[in-house]
Formats: structure tokens, C-alpha cells, sequence
């Protein structure tokens, strides 16, 4: 059996290793529900990262993040102003469906977050945007601009909250044209 040594544990992984480890996570009882583990998806030099909560259904099914009702619209929204999704790197703090959907507890998102550190150290982004309440666990890492905005399943179930969304996206569309020059 090969031995993991301290210094090996602390070498950088690469996105497709932590995907790996990602996909056979038992840190916590999420996985037991779920078809599919979400690690997220986007290009290894995104300069700006996306952070929810949790796969809801569509995404367990897929195995890709934000491709449900709330995806599209946050997808049509980031479009709107001119933000390319595929330009981005979107991912959850927590990488599986909970039961009915309900927030994740407090343990598993504790275990799941080193998964999100150690994607944010890869991608080492410019910019996080934290969509929703949950996403403001994302650990704070030094030199990385964090903005937070209403989650786009909120934005789009009430019409007030639509237009701060919106509102917000412009207003971060405006930053990341300031990043790219
Ligand atoms: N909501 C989230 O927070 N994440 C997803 O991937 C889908 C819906």
C-alpha cells in the first residue's frame, strides 16, 4: 500500500485529482443521497469564480453545477451583461445534493470546504462572487476581492430581489471589465 507522506499531503493538487477525490467523498452523509458528486467546472485560469450552495436535482443528474432553473437564469443574467459563464469557474461550498434540498448543516459544509480551498489555491481567481447566504462561508483568502450577491433561485422567484440581482451583476460585470484591461 503506497504511504502518503506529510510533504506529498501538501503538494498542490490539480482540478482533476480534487475532482477525483471529490467524486468518492464519504467526509460526511451527502453522498449517500446522491447520484452524483459536483466538484464545479470552468477553465483553470478563471479570473473570476462562482460560489453556491449546493447541487439541487438537475445538477446531481449531470454532475455539473448551476445547469437547473436557477442555473439558466443566472446563466440568461451573467449573458445580459455581457459575462461569459464559460468564462468562470462555478462550484458550491458544499459538492452534493441534500435531502429535499434543505441548507446544508453546519458539519458538512465544515467538511466540504477544504475541497473549495484547495480549488480556489488552483484557480487562484481575482475575484469570488458568494451567491446566497451559505456561499458566505467560503473561506476569506488574502488578495482575493469577495462580493456577494443574492442567490439566483431567490432572484428569480421574487420580483424585488430580481432586480437587486441584476442590479449586482451589472455592477460586477463593471469590476470585471476593470480586472481584464
Ligand atoms: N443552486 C446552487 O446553489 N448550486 C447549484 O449548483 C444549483 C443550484
Amino acid at each position: 500500500m503506497a504511504v502518503i507522506t506529510q510533504q506529498q499531503r501538501l503538494k498542490p493538487m490539480s482540478l482533476e485529482e480534487l475532482n477525483y477525490q471529490i467524486y468518492g467523498c464519504r467526509k460526511c452523509r451527502l453522498w449517500q443521497g446522491a447520484k452524483h458528486g459536483v466538484p464545479g467546472e470552468g477553465p483553470l485560469n478563471s479570473k473570476v469564480m462562482m460560489v453556491g450552495q449546493n447541487p439541487g436535482e438537475i445538477e446531481d443528474e449531470t454532475g455539473k453545477p448551476f445547469v437547473g432553473r436557477a442555473g439558466k437564469f443566472l446563466t440568461k443574467v451573467l449573458a445580459e451583461n455581457g459575462i461569459k459563464r464559460e468564462e468562470l469557474f462555478i462550484t458550491n461550498i458544499v459538492k452534493h445534493i441534500s435531502p429535499q434540498n434543505r441548507k446544508p448543516f453546519a458539519d458538512e459544509i465544515a467538511a466540504c470546504v477544504p475541497y473549495l480551498t484547495m480549488q480556489i489555491n488552483v484557480i487562484k481567481p481575482k475575484i469570488i462572487v458568494l451567491l446566497g447566504a451559505t456561499a458566505k462561508e467560503t473561506p476569506r483568502l488574502e488578495g482575493i476581492e469577495y462580493i456577494e450577491v443574492i442567490h439566483p433561485s431567490a432572484a428569480m422567484r421574487f420580483g424585488k430581489m430580481r432586480a437587486k440581482f441584476q442590479k449586482q451583476i451589472a455592477e460586477l460585470a463593471k469590476r470585471i471589465a476593470t480586472i481584464n484591461t
